[in-house]
């Protein structure tokens, strides 16, 4: 896809409300902002210093900040691109080096800091002239035949539409699918640390990992839990990550205990270990995992209001591209509204919006529960014949997706879809892949133990 021509330039007049300002309410405010929309995102967090750690932004989002000024060079700036992963034993056995794809069709898989990258999209979206107001909590969401509307911190605001990019405590989605769910626990928890790499070089077992010259990205796997250890030679930080079964309370971002941490990776491989100790306490959290079942419906009734990124379709870290696919489903819903926008017509957009998206998003979500399932109940029987099934998916059908162009290529197919009930057929989906919807609480019934290599879909 060539550079946008004035003629993309199609949705003057349109005003937009953007709740959110994580990557998908960022990158639905840039790409509506750059095709003409008057966007203003309301966010409830004070100011965009968030804390994060590690983010992996798959070629499949590269392909599109590609389009966006200087946001792909300067998040390149904080990147680092591991050529292997290495997934080991407890033990500390390699089982299998899986070289990493560096790019798909030109197109980097990048490994970045999440709050810079963050950052960087915002200062873009300012540049394009975006107002992005912190410290606004939205309390209620409205609309009616021509308008919708919130109401952040006691104050009405109202526009044309409204893009719902709250997360996955999402206050839009109970209003749009009128189901009054809650986010459900995974039954796990992550121990999360960001930290200099310079604390590596501390102890002889993790000093060559602060050494190498190659970015390091080591995952450990056993019943029930995983750690994962990264670094970043361009920014000089570490992660270590240990994935546990957990019930933490309702607090979603627990500061870690350290000793704790340790305890789940009691006996394990000492270079692990060693990591762990080099984690300064203040530098650790206790992140609860929560996901919701795949919902249908992502549109209001009255089709002014649409849910996008993790309100829509929350991802667990497994998965390795919750925060890919909302960038895709803010550019999809800029190119729909901008087909439609002549006519005026907000609901048939934000329906082609849910057509295209949901079928690819429900397996990309259930593929971070498959790609967990694979390391917790591992059949080492039919690993030790063929280790790539421990491998991280990258398949072509993920990263190798434009969304924008597919948005472009699809929209007559799903207009005559949507209006004259002709056959639809997605292909952002695995060659062949047939859709069926399922619950977490089925795949949750799976815990602990093996299922039929058939079961999964996307390995
Ligand atoms: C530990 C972990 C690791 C992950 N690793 C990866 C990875 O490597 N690659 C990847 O692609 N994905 C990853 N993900 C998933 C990814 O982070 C999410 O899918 C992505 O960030 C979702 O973006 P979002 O904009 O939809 O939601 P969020 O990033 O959650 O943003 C929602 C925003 O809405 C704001 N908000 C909420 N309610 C209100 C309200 N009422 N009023 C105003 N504002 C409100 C919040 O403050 C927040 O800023 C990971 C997730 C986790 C938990």
């Amino acid at each position: 896809m060539g550079s946008m021509s004035e003629h993309d330039w199609a949705l003057d007049g349109l005003r937009v409300i953007v709740i959110g300002a994580g990557f998908g309410g960022l990158a639905s405010a840039i790409a509506l902002s750059k095709r003409g929309a008057s966007v203003t995102v309301y966010e409830s967090y004070p100011d965009m210093t968030k804390q994060g750690d590690v983010i992996m932004m798959g070629s499949n989002a590269t392909v599109l900040l590609k389009r966006w000024g200087n946001v792909l060079p300067e998040i390149m700036k904080a990147s680092s691109l591991p050529s292997h992963m290495n997934l080991i034993t407890k033990e500390g056995k390699l089982i299998l080096a899986q070289k990493l794809p560096s790019e798909f069709h030109g197109n980097p898989n990048v490994y970045t800091a999440r709050g810079g990258a963050q950052a960087v999209f915002y200062e873009y979206a300012k540049s394009l002239g975006v107002d992005v107001v912190f410290g606004a909590r939205v309390s209620e969401i409205y609309e009616t035949a021509d308008a919708a509307g919130i109401v952040a911190n006691g104050v009405k605001h109202e526009a044309d539409c409204i893009v719902a990019a709250d997360g996955v405590h999402s206050k839009a989605r109970g209003f749009v699918t009128g189901i009054p769910d809650r986010p459900k626990k995974s039954g796990f928890a992550v121990y999360r640390s960001w930290f200099p790499m310079s604390r590596l070089l501390e102890n002889p077992l993790t000093k060559p990992l602060a050494e190498s010259e190659n970015p390091i990205f080591k995952i450990w796997i056993s019943e029930d839990i995983h750690a994962i250890c990264t670094t970043n030679p361009s920014l000089q930080r570490a992660t270590c990550f240990v994935t546990h079964k957990a019930n933490v309370k309702e607090d979603w971002n627990l500061p870690g205990n350290i000793d704790d941490m340790r305890r789940c990776v009691e006996g394990w491989d000492p270079q692990l270990l060693a990591a762990v100790n080099c984690i300064p306490e203040d530098c650790l959290i206790d992140y609860k995992l929560l996901w919701r079942d795949p919902v249908r419906k992502w549109i209001s009734d009255g089709g002014r209001i649409a849910l996008v990124g993790d309100a829509a379709h929350p991802h667990l870290p497994t998965s390795g591209t919750g925060g890919s696919q909302a960038i895709e489903d803010g550019t999809t819903i800029a190119v729909l509204l901008a087909r439609t926008w002549a006519n005026r017509d907000i609901p048939l957009a934000f329906r082609a919006f849910e057509r295209l998206r949901y079928e690819r998003t429900s397996l990309t979500q259930r593929m971070g529960w498959e790609t967990r399932h694979v390391w917790h109940q591992t059949d080492w029987e039919a690993v030790a014949k063929n280790p790539e099934l421990l491998s991280l998916p990258q398949p072509e059908w993920l990263n190798g997706c434009d969304a924008e162009k597919y948005a472009e290529d699809k929209f007559d197919a799903v207009i005559s879809h949507l209006q004259k009930g002709t056959p639809f057929e997605s292909t952002n989906v695995p060659p062949g892949h047939v859709h069926e919807d399922w619950t977490i609480d089925q795949m949750l019934a799976f815990e602990g133990k093996k299922v039929d290599k058939d079961f999964y879909k996307t390995r």
